[in-house]
């Protein structure tokens, strides 16, 4: 008999890493989880805080500077390890608290969007600072919503004695798809079993299968000519500004004839100093977006070629640099499915009738093309894989979530039919709408981190799925290579521009409720309606 066990113990073990862990009843483990949705609705005001305070910020991406040390800080405190700089990156960091198996890493941007500046709880534009960047995504708001969820999970644990390890990691300059696939690169996701990452949203959800939406390659052109006399010696001169509109006018007739799924844009970093000097340098930043990875890098080939065409009519050098890279996303089955089930039990937030109001003003102020006009009052189905590819934004989450299993949660901080990355999509994300949402939203990632604590067979069945059904698809490779690093000095000027004037508005959570308080706006401020 103990023969037989111990034989069967070892088919266990060789099925799953975590097949012997402990069992937890169906009642342990819904009351554990009832524990810590209410643990999550007590530090409502911890959430808000964390909210307003990271959207006073308003840092681009490499330059999250202030927003790191707030929640690197506050983790600390909390008895999380972290270690700073990772990847080379100064802004991004690895807070790691618990021991063993399974270990669940917790992830979510915190970078905003240029000249995005705008007063929460407004509908219309009225920037904090003109022309400084804001929070026009919603950035600010998914790692609170991970430092409040793991919180609360966290002291369950300690009491419980629950064995697993919780890690909290930051998107750094996501708007630049600028750091996920070094983090990956770098081995940081070796020893982690999955990922929850979370992204502001305008409902409750989550998906699995490949997600809408592309991936993408971000290359800046570099031309080298020669400077001379605009008007004394032409003939001396080779305009590197010149290369960079041949390049662009090549790109535009290649357009043409590319499958219209793809997707690129550009801008001009450097067009020359001024018009009586040659422009001995001049440089062309491109996303280049496709579906899947082998596309990408086609797109990517092609407009190599067409770099060096422009570099030959101009007679000048042509240099490239990778920015930035971001996979198609495709999210974990097993995962999105036990956290839809969550998503079920709690539910959208209830509004008020400040926030409609609000909501519907903004997406009047807009134009917005949405049919149902207000916040959303019915949940999101779960997301399946889509049937037939569709075009789209990226997310470097993809490229964590080639490497082990992933998802995202969406969470329902902001309005509904909005053109993102611009000032109206500010406009919610430091009122009762995005504290409302991220309290949600955390509850479901807590409930969904104590599924997996709790059954760790679950991990195994996430793995099972990531590498039959999701690994078959397609093998990973990073578009970043071994000798590429991170462009830490993206955005170091629009920083020091503007950092002086938004530091006087860094919301003191000492002296003011909220940030709408500490502003002195009445929420919501709309328009008179004539
Ligand atoms: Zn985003």
């Amino acid at each position: 008999m103990k023969k037989l066990f111990l034989l069967m113990s070892g088919a266990c073990l060789a099925v799953g890493l975590f097949a012997q862990a402990p069992q937890y009843s169906k009642d342990q483990i819904d009351a554990l989880k009832k524990e810590a949705m209410e643990s999550v609705a007590a530090k409502e005001k911890m959430a808000q805080v964390m909210v307003d305070k990271v959207f006073s910020f308003a840092e681009l991406g490499f330059q999250e500077v202030e927003t790191s040390k707030y929640l690197t800080d506050m983790l600390k405190e909390n008895g999380f390890e972290i270690e700073y700089g990772i990847s080379g990156v100064p802004t991004a960091w690895w807070a790691k608290w618990g021991s063993g198996k399974p270990v669940i890493a917790l992830g979510s941007d915190l970078d905003c969007i240029p000249k995005a500046s705008q007063k929460p709880g407004v509908a219309y534009h009225d920037p904090i600072v003109k022309g400084a960047p804001g929070h026009g995504e919603g950035h600010n708001s998914g790692n609170p919503l991970n430092v409040v969820a793991a919180l609360s999970v966290k002291e369950i644990m300690e009491r419980e004695g629950i064995q697993g390890t919780i890690i909290l990691w930051p998107g750094v300059a996501e708007e630049l798809v600028g750091t996920k696939a070094f983090f990956t690169r770098d081995g940081y996701f070796d020893e982690v079993d999955l990922c929850i990452f979370t992204h502001v949203s305008n409902n409750l959800s989550v998906s699995y299968g490949q997600a809408r939406g592309t991936g993408l390659i971000s290359v800046e052109y570099t031309f080298e000519g020669e400077a001379a006399h605009a008007a004394g010696s032409p003939w001396r001169g080779r305009s590197a500004a010149d290369a960079v509109e041949l390049m662009n006018i090549g790109w535009q007739y290649a357009r043409e004839h590319l499958d219209p799924i793809h997707r690129s844009h550009s801008v001009i970093k450097n067009g020359g100093d001024q018009p009586n000097v040659v422009p001995s340098e001049a440089s062309i930043w491109y996303y280049f977006r496709h579906v899947t990875y082998p596309k990408i890098m086609e797109v990517y080939e092609r407009a190599n070629k067409i770099a060096e065409g422009a570099a030959m009519m101009s007679n000048t050098k042509v240099s490239r640099r990778v920015l930035g890279s971001a996979w198609p996303r495709h999210f974990n089955k097993v995962i999105a499915e036990q956290m839809y089930y969550n998503i079920r039990e709690v539910g959208l937030p209830e509004w008020s009738e400040a926030d409609q109001e609000l909501a519907m003003a903004v997406q009047e102020e807009v134009n917005s093309p949405v049919q149902e006009k207000g916040l959303a009052t019915k949940l999101d189905t779960i997301g399946l894989p889509v049937r037939r590819f569709v075009s789209g934004g990226s997310d470097d989450i993809g490229d964590i979530s080639w490497k082990l299993p992933t998802v995202t949660l969406r969470y329902p901080s902001n309005i509904p039919g909005l053109q993102g990355h611009h000032w109206s999509n500010a406009i919610a994300m430091a009122t009762p709408i995005a504290h409302k949402g991220v309290v949600a939203g955390a509850k479901v990632e807590a409930m969904t981190l104590l599924d997996f604590f709790l059954q760790p067979e679950l991990v195994d069945e996430a793995w099972k799925y990531f590498r039959e059904e999701q690994g078959m698809k397609q093998e990973y490779v990073p578009m970043v290579g071994e000798e590429d690093e991170p462009a830490i000095y993206l955005n170091t000027d629009i920083m020091e521009q503007y950092r002086p004037a938004l530091e006087k508005f860094y919301y003191d959570e000492s002296k003011y409720d909220s940030y709408l308080e500490q502003l002195g706006i009445s929420y919501p401020t709309v328009k008179d309606k004539e």
